[in-house]
């Protein structure tokens, strides 16, 4: 019969030892996460960056405080604030707010971006949900990293969680996640927690900055009703609905919607509710987060092929095109940001004919990103112009 009182200090020190080695590891990884930097080479049109933090400056110091970067034609005109990574596990965003900074012209009027909206959010993986850390764009100077992160803000800048999260100011109930979703806390407040003081920043930029055009960029599952479609705050429905059937008719189909009333905390909602820009989000097909696709890998980022998305589309449960020799590529996605955003403000120009709320600007759109291909339109850090690179 075994003796298990036989070599029990040792045993116990291997097993330590064995927890302690696979704690490493996966600290590993983390920290990988965590620390990694992405690059963008400016266009000649930038003119300053700023942290998020120099509007709301409780903020500063936090895991949340973010760069923005702003392009100012120097012609008094409208203003447009873009955001990306509001989830970051949504990349496309991510990728098309580098895309406007590394390509944008602007004639007339002043354009904020801001790759990053949740910092915090992008520096970890989903909890619970394993897939790759980083994705590469290939260009003609090699593959060139991007982070994957979490939909949440990181548990390591925000915790505990409440049991239900309690929007601010309507009272709604919401799921106790929400209380780090940056998509859920709007239009946040000065005293909340530090998710809705992230929001009540992007809100002072808002405000202080009279922004005309407020873009939020996302991507849905394509088993998700709001998929390849704008939602739109009241002010700005009529002109999403001309830019939806206007880029429906040109380049690719685009739905509109008009935001809920009863449904809290949501850019389309309540930043619209709590200031005076036109605010519109706009979504796009992601493969990777839909709950039935297979392998959840780098190449169903990149590619968003996927046979168990296919047979889904063949029983009618997508509320978008698929097809699995097309797939829904990066450069698709990014692409329909990119000229989603240019009809938008195509269509405001038109309806406000207003000079003093006109933007006019020009970067690649989808029809350029189809041709060329997304890497075409980035460019190589380590031979620009070392003001023009920044690391975030
Ligand atoms: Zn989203």
């Amino acid at each position: 019969m075994f003796d298990y009182e036989r070599y029990k200090t040792p045993r116990k020190i291997v097993l330590l030892l064995l927890a302690l080695a696979l704690a490493w590891l996966g600290g590993r990884e983390f920290t990988e996460l965590r620390t990694m930097k992405e690059t963008v080479v400016v266009s000649d049109a930038f003119t300053k960056m700023v942290m998020l933090s120099d509007y709301f400056p409780p903020i500063k110091g936090t895991g949340v405080d973010t760069p923005v970067y702003i392009y100012d034609s120097g012609v008094p005109g409208g203003s447009m604030f873009y955001l990306g990574g509001t989830h970051p596990y949504e990349p496309a965003t991510q990728l098309s707010a580098y895309l406007m900074m590394e390509n944008i012209k602007v004639e007339k009027g002043r354009v904020f971006i801001c790759p990053h909206a949740n910092m915090s959010a992008s520096t970890v993986g989903m909890l619970g949900n394993a897939y790759p850390k980083f994705l590469h764009v290939e260009t003609a100077f090699g593959p060139k990293p991007y982070r994957i992160g979490d939909r949440n803000t990181s548990p390591l800048d925000q915790w505990p969680d409440p049991f239900t999260y309690v929007h601010y100011p309507s009272g709604q109930n919401l799921d106790y996640t929400d209380a780090r979703n940056l998509n859920r806390t709007y239009p946040g407040r000065p005293d909340g927690n530090l998710t809705e003081q992230l929001t009540f920043a992007i809100m002072e930029l808002n405000r202080k900055e009279n922004i005309t055009l407020f873009v939020d960029a996302h991507e849905a599952s394509l088993m998700y009703p709001v998929v390849s479609t704008y939602v739109a705050h009241d002010r700005a429905l009529d002109m999403a609905m001309m830019a939806s059937m206007e880029l429906s008719a040109t380049e690719f189909p685009m739905k509109c919607e008009a935001s809920p009333k009863n449904l809290r905390g949501l850019s389309h909602r309540d930043a619209g509710d709590y200031c005076d820009s036109l605010v519109i989000l706009m979504e796009t097909p992601e493969p990777f987060i839909d709950r039935v696709a297979g392998k959840i890998t780098e190449k169903l980022m990149m590619d968003g092929k996927d046979e168990f998305l296919q047979t889904a589309a063949e029983h009618g449960l997508l509320f978008t095109d698929y097809d699995i020799s097309v797939g829904c590529p990066m450069w698709d996605r990014v692409g329909r940001h990119l000229s989603g955003a240019l009809a938008m403000i195509r269509q405001m120009n038109d309806f406000l004919m207003e000079p003093e709320k006109e933007l006019r600007l020009s970067f690649p759109n989808y029809s350029d990103l189809k041709e060329h291909g997304l890497g075409h339109f980035l460019n190589d850090p380590s031979k620009a112009d070392p003001a023009k690179v920044f690391l975030n």
